[in-house]
């Protein structure tokens, strides 16, 4: 039976990214060994890297004054890794769910951590508006994708103090202004890449004013001087993270991939919206994500639950189960997830309804 992959994270990546890596771990760049068994210093590998680093700048329109990383350690460590490099006297942060969460009580270990707004008293089902960012803060922090509520931040917001931001579950899914931001980050296994790679973008102006000493490891300028080869990078990933970003390129970029991702989202959305046994959990629409799309059993349907799940898994679909914070149904429609796999979901929710009318 054909599988859909609607995974949180890992998740599904383009057939070219495995494909390509797959024949890399065989036999890397001609080289008659394997991307695994090879020194990250060989120049095969450092062409790879360099190139990594080149096309991540083109396909994203990274203006100069940034360096890009490639590091280990997840979004989780950036939780720290930000504070540590950026947080002299205060933060702001916006609470929009579970990471949000985490990555401002990491900050609260720097400085003083304000939190503008939060939406935590809603389950997190919309993103605040209306809040002011105090503009003496050294940078304001938001995750632009709640992966786990379902909501996300559209647009690059206008903000006083510079804007950090958890790209995790976002990254190239759209256009972004990067010059907005001094840093933004994430872990690749949503969009880009296979787990145990991290991207950093930085502003370099943005380092070197906090005046506490920072462990080698943790201080972004060691990676910038080093190019990501401080210590041993993890090859494998960043290998198949260049595949992702020459499929994306080879697709029109990320104009292309964000019409794509608008498509698969609305259509799902609407037969969320139409289909009498099912609704979005996320109450202010103009939020919803177009990366994790979070619903439940409508009212007087929520004895259907473990049956749709039975039913939707008998029929192929694989990681809609919602995240055991939230309940339901979550289906992920992440930047590699074709078209035609959310309409198969569609058809099974359809024909479930048919079933119970
Ligand atoms: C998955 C995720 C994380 C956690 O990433 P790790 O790489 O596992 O640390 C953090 N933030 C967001 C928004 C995520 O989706």
């Amino acid at each position: 039976m054909k599988k859909y992959n609607f995974n949180a994270g890992p998740s599904i990546l383009s057939p070219e990214t495995v494909n390509n890596t797959i024949d890399a771990i065989k036999n890397f760049a001609g080289t008659g060994l394997g991307l695994m068994e090879v020194s990250h210093r060989s120049k095969e590998f450092q062409a790879v890297m360099d190139e990594t680093v080149t096309l991540f700048k083109e396909i994203l329109n990274i203006p100069e004054g940034y360096s890009v990383l490639f590091l280990g350690g997840g979004a989780s460590l950036q939780f720290c890794m930000a504070p540590y490099n950026l947080l002299e006297k205060k933060a702001a942060y916006l609470n929009t769910g579970t990471w949000a969460s985490k990555a401002l009580k990491e900050a609260k270990l720097f400085g003083e951590v304000v939190e503008v707004a939060s939406s935590k008293a809603d389950k997190f089902t919309y993103i605040p508006k209306n809040y002011t960012i105090p503009s003496d803060a050294d940078y304001f922090h938001i995750t632009t994708n709640n992966t786990i509520f379902g909501t996300e931040i559209h647009h690059d917001i206008d903000s006083p103090a510079p804007l950090v931001a958890d790209m995790s579950s976002d990254i190239f899914s759209r256009p972004v202004d990067v010059s907005k931001y001094g840093l933004i980050y994430g872990g690749a296994q949503k969009n880009l890449a296979p787990a145990g790679v991290t991207f950093v973008i930085v502003k370099d102006a943005m380092l070197g004013k906090v005046s506490r000493p920072i462990p080698t490891m943790l201080d972004y300028r060691t990676h910038i001087k080093e190019g990501s080869m401080f210590n041993t990078p993890p090859v494998v990933s960043i290998y198949a993270a260049l595949q992702t970003l020459k499929w994306l390129k080879s697709i029109g970029g990320l104009t292309e991939m964000s019409r794509r991702n608008k498509e698969k989202a609305d259509m799902l959305y609407a037969e969320i919206d139409r289909n009498k046994l099912f609704k979005g959990t996320v109450t202010a629409k103009e939020d919803r994500s177009l990366m994790n799309i979070c619903f439940v059993m409508d009212e007087g349907y929520g004895d259907l639950e473990a049956e749709f799940l039975q039913f939707a898994v008998s029929k192929g679909m694989v990681g809609i189960k919602g995240h055991r914070s939230v309940g339901g149904f979550r289906a992920s429609t992440y930047n590699a997830l074709p078209k035609e796999a959310v309409q198969a979901l569609i058809d099974v929710m359809r024909e479930f309804e048919k079933q119970h009318s």
